[in-house]
């Protein structure tokens, strides 16, 4: 990395780094501008690792047909073309843990605290992230991690979280990138509901079940496909009820929803899944005045927007918002909470 001491002029939302097309926001922008040195008010960080947001991976993995090598190529030339890994099929992205390298003499640092080299972890997405990969050194199918050589630059706008010292680096970050789904879950629950997780058994359900689960007289009821998924859930002490179904099958998934509600439905339905087609699903499980909330990045507004009209269900459709005030605390707290969940995430993501 370039030790270059000049600075571009400050920029807090990283306007300066659009390409293409000219007027948008990073996120929105085709191509972003890489280059260095950082504005006045950037910080610099040499990247480890990415987790590949659940969807996206998903999307590639199916498009390369598995193969890892292939995997690799798409990820270096969407980078290099784009300069984000920003997926256009799915339109997500991710995040990154990695290491400060150099912090802007403008950089907002009484609001946000942050030294060279200190461990963090990017609260923004990957799809509007500058990102530049020199080399990719393993992918993790499983977990969708991708450990690489590379950096990454975030704006003043930006938000991180420091790196907690009590859990592996690659289990917080698994459960950063999901931070906002228990975190508003917490908002949307109430005490008595009954509470319906569609793709349960991934790492942002089971952390919504858990967090659900704290109020009190709350019934979880989760969704997942996989046989290995639905034997997972099923032993874990805060979920009530596990369901094995495909949620692109609307129908089947009400019916059997029905039975286990004896044809109540639920208050909240939670949609986590990481395939595109479960918005009807998620909207007939849903009891009339309750309320759909869609943090899965496959998610058709349209679908689901038309679909909830078509059918006269008078439900509140919630888009999920990643970001939610505290929310990289309360999802790794719930890892300090819960042993059965910090063993099943260590498990997996370390
Ligand atoms: P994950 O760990 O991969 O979990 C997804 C779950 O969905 C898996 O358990 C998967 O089961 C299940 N699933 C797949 N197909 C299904 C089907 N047909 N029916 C029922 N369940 C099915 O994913 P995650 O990291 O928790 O992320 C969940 C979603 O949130 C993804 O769509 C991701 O893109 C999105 N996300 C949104 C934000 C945001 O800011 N809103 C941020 C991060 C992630 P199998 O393993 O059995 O296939």
């Amino acid at each position: 990395m370039s030790e270059n001491r000049q600075f571009r002029p400050a920029d807090p939302l990283g306007i300066q780094r659009v390409v293409s097309p000219k007027s948008v926001m990073p996120q929105q922008a085709e191509a972003l501008d890489t280059g260095l040195p950082i504005a006045e008010d950037e910080i610099l960080v040499e990247v480890e690792s990415l987790s590949i947001d659940s969807a996206s991976f998903r999307q590639i993995t199916e498009s390369c047909g598995g193969d890892l090598g292939k995997i690799e190529k798409h990820i270096l030339d969407l980078v290099s073309r784009r300069g984000k890994h920003h997926n256009p099929v799915t339109g997500s992205g991710g995040m990154f843990i990695g290491s400060v390298a150099q912090i802007g003499p403008a950089y907002p640092l009484r609001q946000k605290p942050v030294r060279v080299g200190d461990r963090i972890a990017s609260l923004v997405s990957l799809s509007l992230t500058p990102l530049s990969i020199k080399k990719i050194k393993k992918i993790h199918p499983q977990s969708h991690r991708v450990d690489i050589e590379g950096y990454a630059i975030l704006f003043a706008s930006g938000v991180f979280a420091k790196l907690p010292e009590d859990l592996p680096e690659t289990v917080a970050l698994a459960v950063l990138d999901v931070a906002g789904a228990p975190a508003q879950t917490r908002k949307l629950v109430q005490a008595g509901q009954t509470v319906l997780v569609v793709g349960g058994g991934g790492k942002s359900g089971v952390l919504c079940l858990f967090e659900a689960k704290k109020k009190l007289g709350v019934k979880t009821i989760a969704v997942d496909f996989s046989e290995s998924a639905t034997e997972r859930l099923s032993a874990l002490s805060f979920v009530d009820e596990v369901i094995q179904a495909d949620a692109r099958n609307a129908v089947s998934l009400m019916e059997k929803v029905w039975d286990v509600t004896k044809g109540r439905m639920a208050d909240l339905v939670i949609n986590v899944a990481n395939v595109p087609d479960t918005e009807m699903a998620s909207i007939l499980t849903c009891r009339s005045n309750g309320i759909v909330y869609f943090f899965s990045m496959s998610t058709s507004f349209t679908r689901a927007a038309l679909g909830a009209e078509g059918i006269g269900a008078d439900i509140d459709l919630r888009i999920g918002n990643g970001y939610c005030e505290g929310h990289a605390e309360l999802a790794l707290n719930i890892l300090r909470e819960s042993p059965e969940l910090n063993k099943l995430f260590v498990e997996a993501y370390s």
